[in-house]
């Protein structure tokens, strides 16, 4: 192995230098140059690594380049993964990405950090590595090369607790695989949600019939890299994830709790921001439209449906849906992203009384500013996949949640929502138009008081979290500090 920068400069002392490298997903991406920017206006230099086949449509749709042009000790690097497409992908090719950034960028990314040749072209040696939880394989090489590492989970703390670093002993005992049908079967091995969990609350690919399941193999790797780095970042507070944070701690005892990151970000980043400034990170076009088609409706009237970045609807599932909305006679704005149908060719088969319906109340979009529209009065509920960030963001608006989750974290996290912070409706594992319809009826109506009483204490206590002494801001400055303490005690 040759020598390191560090080794090859070890005489001058350094700066800190942090090196941020996301999974190459939208939501991932999102928090990471949430995180970046932080980083850059506390005086930290960051080099931020981003995959080639997202880095594209990031610049296409936002103003990045521009925005973190004000930071001369920010720059964007890039690496290849061996994939070539013009738009992002959705969630059913999420294996392909993996298994190309293995073969592709794994090795090079090694190149990169033990030659030095990344520290090399940013003219300082990189002193902390923030990498995804996901990229275990990017944390060894921390390991290899001596520069401390901190683990970024951008999934919830609940799902990473319950079916991550829960997942040896879900096997272990015989609960994974699933044996028999009854997904409603209580798993009580997770300490700090014996009486929440079922089977069909644990991560999604709990429910892999082959426990040799590349994903499977990842997760149990990625619950045992992740304790042996030296911090784990979490997108939560700690007055929402509690219980679960004094367990984690346990296993790694240094956890920084900076969420909710979007709102923390937008506190520190607000006197910088110009009228013209847009915090946008969205891999597509952003439709501003629908704010002014917000304005025309009275306070907390309509419905917001979105699956996020990933997840894709069936033709008959996106029926059942429309119908259920309809059915509830409430306005609704929906982002329905290019490619999350599909079999979008039958688009005449939808029956008429639902396009005469959208034209009059609905507002059909690809993709929306989703914190604006959840912070826009018009908004009573969101009918969401229950992806982490969707959910947080949701949290910090006080909106009631219809949760119909797909993948990973959003089986759990939809549990969550329901059962224990009571600020939703969870209809996993169904698709259908009569329980879609009770269910708006229910968070826009009949039990609106009820949830608006809990969302709106969730959403002080967020509020209070990233004020100058709440718990998300104390951990942010602490990990500024340990970023500098790490730093001067590189040799
Ligand atoms: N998002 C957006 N516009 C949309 C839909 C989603 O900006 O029309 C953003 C949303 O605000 C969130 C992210 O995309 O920050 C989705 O992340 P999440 O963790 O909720 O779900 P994922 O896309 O990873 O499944």
């Amino acid at each position: 192995m040759g020598k390191t920068y560090q080794e090859v400069h070890s005489k001058t002392p350094f700066e800190p230098h942090v090196l941020l490298f996301p999974i190459p997903f939208q939501g991932p991406v999102n928090c990471f140059l949430k995180l970046a920017e932080l980083l850059c206006v506390s005086g930290i230099h960051v080099t931020f690594l981003n995959n080639n086949h997202i880095h594209g449509p990031l610049l296409r749709h936002t103003q990045v380049l521009s925005r973190f042009s004000r930071y001369p000790n920010f720059r964007f690097e890039t690496i290849p993964d061996g994939l070539e497409h013009e738009n992002p992908v959705s969630g059913d090719r999420f294996q392909e990405v993996m298994d190309a950034i293995d073969v592709v960028t794994k090795p090079l990314f090694r190149e990169m950090i033990v030659s030095g040749s990344l520290s090399r072209r940013s003219k300082r040696p990189v002193t902390v590595m923030i990498v995804d939880g996901v990229f275990s394989f990017a944390a060894e090489v921390g390991f290899e090369t001596s520069t401390p590492v901190l683990s970024f989970e951008t999934i919830s703390p609940c799902c990473l607790w319950t079916s991550y670093f829960h997942l040896h002993n879900l096997i272990e005992v015989g609960h994974l695989p699933f044996k028999g049908n009854d997904l409603d079967e209580p798993i009580k091995i997770v300490v700090g949600t014996e009486h929440v969990l079922r089977k069909r609350d644990l991560a999604e690919f709990c429910r892999k019939k082959n426990l040799s399941d590349p994903e499977i193999q990842r997760t149990l790797k990625e619950a045992k890299t992740i304790p042996r780095t030296q911090g784990l970042i979490l997108n939560t507070f700690e007055e929402l994830d509690g219980l679960i944070l004094s367990h984690m701690r346990k296993l790694c005892p240094n956890i920084y709790t900076i969420g909710p990151l979007h709102s923390l970000h937008e506190a520190r980043l607000i006197p910088n921001k110009s009228p013209k400034t847009s915090f946008s990170n969205s891999i597509w076009k952003e439709d501003q439209t629908c704010l002014s088609w917000l304005d025309k409706f009275p306070s907390k009237t309509v419905v917001y449906v979105s699956i996020g970045s990933m997840a894709t609807l069936t033709f008959d599932q996106m029926l059942e849906v429309w119908h259920g909305l309809v059915n509830s006679n409430k306005p609704f704005l929906w982002v329905r992203r290019p490619g999350s149908i599909t079999c979008e060719n039958n688009e005449s088969i939808v029956p008429n009384e639902l396009l005469e319906y959208s034209q009059k109340m609905g507002c059909i979009i690809d993709w929306a500013p989703q914190e604006d529209v959840l912070a826009h009065r018009a908004i009573g509920g969101f009918l969401t996949h229950s992806g982490w960030n969707s959910t947080l963001e949701s949290i910090v608006q006080g909106i009631p949640m219809i949760c119909r989750p797909f993948y990973v974290d959003q089986l759990v996290n939809s549990r969550f929502v329901g059962e224990v912070w009571k600020a939703g409706i969870d209809v996993k594992d169904t698709c259908d138009r009569l329980i879609i319809e009770k269910a708006v009826r229910d968070i826009m109506d009949v039990k609106r008081d009820v949830f608006t009483q809990t969302t709106n204490t969730w959403a002080n206590l967020a509020k209070e979290s990233i004020s100058e002494t709440g718990s998300s801001s104390i951990s942010l400055s602490r990990l500024i500090d340990d970023i500098r303490v790490m730093t001067s005690t590189m040799k």
